[in-house]
């Protein structure tokens, strides 16, 4: 399994326009981050995780032209936007793409994108196909690759992280259930969602997220969705455990 980290920001992106902070005016590449997804390649399968409103850039950006699943873990702007743009994939492939969800985050889906919808579309329209999806209920992508909806708190919102083989993927939390607690130990690889070093009420703050990993041990865990509020990569980099680091764009991680 490969993960390309198409984006590792929090919903304004980093750098945030007109903002004159140090993590903003950074030359280094790892302080620019995009809009929050990844796209895991596993068994001959690209599945994206959220379609950001930067998908189109990231795609251009790491030299990918496929997406064959796409799973949401929920309906916020910064994690749906980007899906008009499956458009050239849709062409490309001659295919529509299956979207993944829980039903009131598809009925967003299907309000944002209506013109997709609508039984009068036109030629141009993304072509999606809608799946909905519970938390704990796992399914089959194309028969071998197993996908565990997780379920997590993002304030009050119930939302999705998903496990797939020994990978688990969550983001936009600020709360975990027992049963995720339990569905999500010993777990190889970890990406967990950590927005900025002060408490926000609907996001993991450095130190919860840290509190997390250490409850979860998996082997690794990489930090994801994070807010120019953060500071610098390698300053931020120097303050984690052994185990733990900050994920940035255009990272690919073999698993
Ligand atoms: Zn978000
Ligand atoms: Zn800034
Ligand atoms: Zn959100």
């Amino acid at each position: 399994m490969e993960v390309v980290f198409l984006g590792t920001g929090t919903s304004q992106g980093i750098p945030v326009i007109g903002c004159g902070c140090d993590v903003c005016l950074s030359d280094d590449e790892k302080d620019k981050r995009l809009r929050t997804s990844v796209l895991v390649k596993t068994e001959g399968i690209n599945i994206l995780i959220d379609a950001s409103p930067d998908f189109r850039r990231q795609m251009l950006d790491n030299n990918e032209d496929n997406v064959d699943v796409i799973l949401l873990t929920h309906e916020h702007n910064d994690h749906i936007i980007g899906m008009d743009d499956i458009r050239p994939i849709n062409f490309k492939y001659e295919k529509n793409i299956p979207v993944y969800g829980m039903a009131r985050v598809l009925d967003q889906v299907k309000q944002k994108f209506h013109y997709a919808f609508s039984e009068t579309s036109y030629p141009g329209a993304p072509k999606l196909n809608c799946v909905e999806i519970e938390a704990g209920k796992s399914f089959w992508l194309h028969k071998n690759v197993e996908v565990i909806p997780l379920l997590v708190f993002h304030a009050g919102l119930p939302i999705l992280g998903f496990r797939i083989q020994n990978f688990v993927y969550i983001t936009d939390a600020s709360h975990l259930p027992e049963e995720t607690i339990e569905a999500v130990a010993g777990a190889g690889v970890l990406i967990l969602n950590a927005l900025q070093r002060t408490k926000h009420f609907s996001h993991f703050n450095l130190e919860e997220a840290l509190e997390m990993i250490r409850l979860l041990h998996p082997n690794r865990a990489l930090l994801t969705h994070m807010s120019h509020h953060m500071g610098k990569h390698h300053v931020l980099l120097a303050d984690l455990p052994a185990n733990v680091e900050p994920a940035f764009d255009k990272m690919r991680l073999k698993i």
